[in-house]
């Protein structure tokens, strides 16, 4: 999952973006209102932390654009406690949620995560597929019982397919919702974690398609 922080106060910024890369989310940071927009154009975000106080525009202004090209993108304001009115406006304006500032931080996790969950029911943060098991919120993952140690990006590329299951994921769209914009464009990089991922789910389940890559389409996870 890949999510956009919209901040002008640096050190929240840097703060959220370190509490979210931990969660194994893929993670960009505009400072201004013009970086943010730069950066919904080149990539597509599952959700964006919107501050509405910014030094060149306000939240509100980039909603509005934002909501005119995605409706599927979430969006959590993030105001001061003060701004009651900007709460509202921003949900009138097609925002998912709020959060005030000075926010607590697993109240932010836990935001994002219901705001995440989609396409699968689930007991809350545990995604069930077959034998398989996500806990969101611990990240462990185990099938039949008997837990996969992953790495951060083998675990995001797991959890994307899963979300997504049923359907074939091209490697760039895996690659625009696992990675940042800081990391090396190269899908080769991709393919080796997908590599030691599809290793290890073949060592606690004994079978080696459970992520398979159909040519020109993508890949999809198949526990069935
Ligand atoms: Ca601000």
């Amino acid at each position: 999952m890949r999510l956009l922080v919209v901040e002008d106060e640096l050190n929240i910024a840097t703060a959220m973006e370190k509490i979210l890369k931990k969660d194994g989310y893929a993670v960009d940071v505009a400072l201004t209102g013009r970086e943010a927009e730069d950066l919904m154009v080149i990539n597509e975000y599952d959700l964006i932390l919107l501050d509405i106080r910014l030094p060149d525009t306000d939240g509100f202004t980039i909603l509005s654009k934002l909501r005119e090209v995605s409706e599927t993108v979430r969006v959590i304001i993030v105001s001061a406690n003060r701004e009651i009115d900007d709460r509202i406006k921003g949900l009138d304006l097609g925002a998912n949620d709020y959060i005030v500032k000075p926010f607590d931080v697993q109240e932010l996790r836990a935001r994002i995560r219901a705001l995440l969950r989609r396409n699968f029911v689930v007991k809350p943060n545990i995604i069930k597929i077959e034998e398989m098991e996500i806990d969101l919120t611990s990240h462990r993952v185990s099938y039949q019982n008997r837990e996969l140690i992953l790495t951060m990006k083998e675990y995001s590329i797991l959890v994307y397919l899963a979300e997504n299951k049923g359907k074939s994921i091209s490697a760039e769209e895996l690659y625009n919702h696992i990675w940042n914009e800081d990391s090396n464009p190269f899908t080769s990089v991709m393919r080796v974690h997908i590599y030691s991922l599809r290793k290890k789910l073949s060592n606690v389940t004994g079978r080696d398609d459970i992520i398979t890559n159909v040519k020109g389409l993508g890949y999809s996870l198949n526990l069935d």
